[in-house]
């Protein structure tokens, strides 16, 4: 004996139907096969609904009857020989016409009780499952009929009726002793209570009268054929990733099924359990692959975490109040109170304070639970030892699943780890004591990325997908993109990342592509995007809701560093090469800082200083492993390196600076360096990252420009450059003579920072330093007299851009 199930998909067109039948036929045996089919996919909703409209008085319920009526005929046309068609066509026009009387009568009286939706969503899988008995039977293959209704016997429980065990294992025995055929089509999903009126085993149950068959007739195996390649990690339709479980346990397989994996119908698994029949659950539209196979123990798969799966529509209530500590007798009126009124509970929660007890139900259920547990501890109520339920809605539950997850600690640390690093937040949390499964109650917005996070981070052999949202697209921008599309097999290989580019903007267009701005052409795209605004990207960064979601600001913008308190407070992780933030007020950049740490990003600037070299990340090693910094002495400006390193009076000073322009060492506006701004925004963030509250006024500034440099546009800056040549000439000299070298230096000590021109002798540490090279001497508690040197190429297009990547690697991690 075999039984093989085949679900909506699976025999939702002729064509479909014919894979049905050769699978079938291949499989046949001596003994006897049973199929069980669904109604044609779709159609159970299609009857749902015209029933609806009909007690709604809307009589366009007929129009829907018709449809109904059609796409049958139209199967049984494609699927039987017009000389044997007539017997088909007029048994389903029958079918269909006594839908159409049924639904006359609920269109009448306006009313459509659970009673009649049973028998009007009947239908579905009694013509199915006679067109499908009728196609084996002119295709050479003999095949019986058999209504489930004369077998399967339920109490009158309409809509989700509960099975009378004996009498249906009678009755099916009974059948089978007398059944001559090697083959039985019959309907799943439908059942008939002791006064025979039509029943329904829930909505997905032709899994169920499929097990309740197998097990009844003893079956070697019970067949689930599907529409997906077998139980799978998580839904496929969610997440892309999703892999096969080659096997699983029956208990893993229900507690999957029961949060959601609807691949199976929840109490499909009881019967065959019993009687250790195992279920195989198989694609048909790929008969060859081997499916999941459900058993009594599984194979390891070398992970303690199973599947994933998820119950949206969920509402929360909370019964809180002082008067329930330590009171017996509180959580057995409680769930008294929601049996009586039939309210199904999923998930509970208490906490070991015993102040509160916290159940999730189904969102339809939850104005019902209120009413009753309110009624039920009204006295309580009343006296305020027990305050009014409390509801929440649009909630959904994300459950792990995995047999193994008992012997492997750290499991919900890195579940609940993973979920915060993003932004989801848990509102209640329940771990059966079975260490079977973990659940997390979660807002159904984010259910989506929730299932997603936890799939990159339980099931290894996927990618980790990283969202970037890349602000500024000029030198260093453009660079970044290249060496992203330069490494993405590298890190797809070495990483397990999928780095792609979601967002890109500049300052005059913007673009957003859910699956990636594609490398090769993104210049021409964004041209093609919409007019750019730093405030709508923001809106969509975090309407979008990604996981792994990285912002990138690639602008020396004052507007743009505004945005990343919003994007932080998102979970969303902050990227800069640009200095503005980090070295605007105190109170933005720990706010930035704080903001960081609360919601479980980064905000990394290791560019701000340096470009690549890890001068901010040694700083942060440095006191995060206890020394202290007593002195920071640096040459911090490319820029001011490279000008001073190529003046030697013989070529003027504003040949020099355009030069380092045009090579790209330069801010747009050179000032910036010049003035010795840039270098004091540097040295303020080292000073603060060494834990030094200080402000760019704080910090004293010998500058070498003349003030009249600095009035006007650029180019009026190189012409009055050009005027002060001598000025130029004489600081050089002056140092020459001094045996010395110009050095613009950046020291922060004892709690103070100064920047400024100075005269460097060839014994000094900062002496030899060619190019656009920056240094940075550490004079630390464990580096007190030979200072720890961090030394190179500190400004140019590829190096910071290659920072910026090293900092975007980094956030993947956290
Ligand atoms: P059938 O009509 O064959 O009974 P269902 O629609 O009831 O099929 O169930 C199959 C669907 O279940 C798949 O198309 C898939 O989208 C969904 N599904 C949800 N979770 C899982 C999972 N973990 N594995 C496989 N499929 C799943
Ligand atoms: N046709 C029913 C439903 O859609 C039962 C099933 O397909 O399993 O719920
Ligand atoms: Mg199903």
């Amino acid at each position: 004996m075999q039984v093989l199930k085949f679900g909506g998909t699976s025999v939702g067109s002729a064509d479909n139907i014919k894979r049905v039948i050769s699978i079938v036929q291949e499989r046949l045996e001596k003994d006897t096969t049973i199929v069980v089919v669904s109604a044609m996919g779709g159609a159970t909703d299609a009857l749902l609904n015209s029933g609806l409209m009909a007690a709604a008085g809307n009589e366009q319920y007929k129009e829907a009857l018709q449809h109904i009526e059609q796409r049958h005929l139209e199967t049984v046309k494609l699927l039987i020989p017009v000389q044997h068609q007539s017997h088909v066509l007029s048994l389903v026009k029958k079918l269909c016409n006594d839908i159409e009387d049924i639904c006359n009568g609920i269109f009448l009286l306006g009313e459509f009780s659970a009673r009649t939706r049973d028998r009007m969503i009947s239908y579905g899988e009694l013509i199915s499952s006679r067109i499908i008995a009728a196609t084996f039977n002119n295709s050479g293959t003999a095949a019986a009929w058999k209504d489930a209704r004369t077998l399967i016997q339920t109490n009158d429980n309409f809509g989700n009726a509960t099975v009378n065990g004996p009498v249906t294992r009678r009755r099916i025995a009974d059948y089978i002793a007398s059944c001559k055929e090697a083959l039985v089509v019959m309907p799943g999903f439908i059942a008939a209570d002791a006064n025979n009126e039509t029943t329904t085993l829930g909505r997905g149950g032709s899994d169920y009268t499929a097990a309740i068959m197998a097990a009844a007739t003893d079956a070697a195996c019970l067949e689930i054929w599907t529409d997906v390649p077998g139980m799978m990690t998580a839904d496929p339709r969610w997440v892309s990733g999703a892999k096969v479980i080659s096997s699983i346990s029956y208990q893993e397989a229900m507690e999957l099924s029961h949060f959601g994996a609807k691949v199976l119908y929840p109490p499909t698994i009881q019967p065959v359990l019993r009687k250790a029949i195992p279920v195989v659950i198989k694609n048909t539209f790929a008969p060859g692959d081997a499916g999941t196979v459900i058993q009594q123990k599984a194979f390891s798969n070398g992970n303690s975490i199973r599947g994933i799966s998820s119950i949206s529509n969920i509402a929360l209530f909370s019964l809180e109040g002082s008067g329930m500590v330590g009171v017996p007798g509180f959580s057995r009126r409680l769930f008294e109170a929601l049996s009586a009124a039939q309210i199904n509970v999923i998930l509970i929660t208490q906490g070991s304070s015993e102040h509160s007890i916290c159940v999730g139900v189904e969102a339809s259920a939850i104005h019902k639970a209120k009413a009753v547990v309110d009624t039920e501890f009204e006295h309580e109520i009343a006296i305020e030892k027990v305050q009014p339920l409390l509801v929440e809605t649009a909630l959904s539950i994300v459950a792990l699943v995995g047999e193994n997850m008992k012997s492997h600690p750290g499991i919900s640390g890195k579940m609940f780890g993973a979920l915060g690093r993003n932004g989801v937040n848990v509102r209640a949390i329940a771990q059966g004591s079975s260490e079977r499964n973990i659940s997390a109650v979660v807002a159904t917005k984010d259910v989506r990325k929730a299932i997603n996070i936890l799939h990159e981070e339980f099931f290894e052999t996927t990618r980790k997908e990283i969202h970037l949202f890349i602000a500024g697209t000029g030198n260093v921008g453009s660079i970044l993109l290249q060496q992203l599309q330069q490494q993405q097999d590298w890190l797809a290989k070495h990483l397990r990342l999928n780095v792609r580019v979601t967002g890109l903007a500049n300052s005059r267009k913007m673009i957003i592509d859910d699956n990636g701005i594609d490398f090769h052409n993104w210049q021409e795209k964004l041209q093609g995007g919409e007019d750019a605004d730093i405030e709508a990207f923001v809106n969509i960064i975090i309407g979008k809701n990604f996981r792994n979601a990285i912002f990138v600001d690639m602008t020396a913008s004052d507007t743009v560093a505004k945005v990343y308190d919003r994007l932080l407070q998102k979970s969303v992780s902050v990227v800069a090469c640009n200095k503005v933030a980090a070295s605007s007020s105190y109170d933005y950049y720990r706010k930035l800082k704080d903001l960081a740490r609360t919601y479980n990003c980064l905000y990394l600037f290791e560019t701000n200083v340096g470009a690549a070299l890890p001068v901010i990340g040694t700083l942060n090693d440095l006191l995060r492993s206890g020394d202290k910094i007593n002195r920071i002495e640096a040459v911090l400006s490319g820029t001011l390196n490279f000008v001073f390193n190529h003046y030697n009076g013989q070529v003027s000073f504003a040949e020099v600076v355009k030069q380092a322009q045009d090579e790209g060492y330069t801010e747009p506006d050179p000032r910036l360096d010049l003035s010795g701004t840039d270098v004091m925004r540097k040295i303020l963030i080292l000073a603060r990252e060494s834990g030094e509250q200080l402000e760019m006024e704080d910090i004293t500034c010998n500058g070498f420009l003349p003030e009249s440099c600095m009035q006007g546009d650029v180019n009026a800056f190189y012409e009055e450059l050009k005027k002060h040549e001598p000025h130029f000439k004489k600081l050089y000299s002056n140092a020459a003579a001094a045996n010395s070298k110009l050095k613009f230096v950046a020291t922060f000590e004892q709690g103070k920072a100064v920047a400024g021109l100075e005269h460097i002798p060839p014994q000094h540490d900062l002496y030899h330093l060619y190019g656009k090279d920056n240094v940075v001497l550490f004079y630390t508690g464990r580096y007190p007299v030979q200072p720890l040197v961090i030394k190179g190429a500190g400004a140019g297009a590829e190096v910071t851009a290659s920072g910026v990547f090293a900092d975007i690697i980094r956030a993947t991690a956290s």
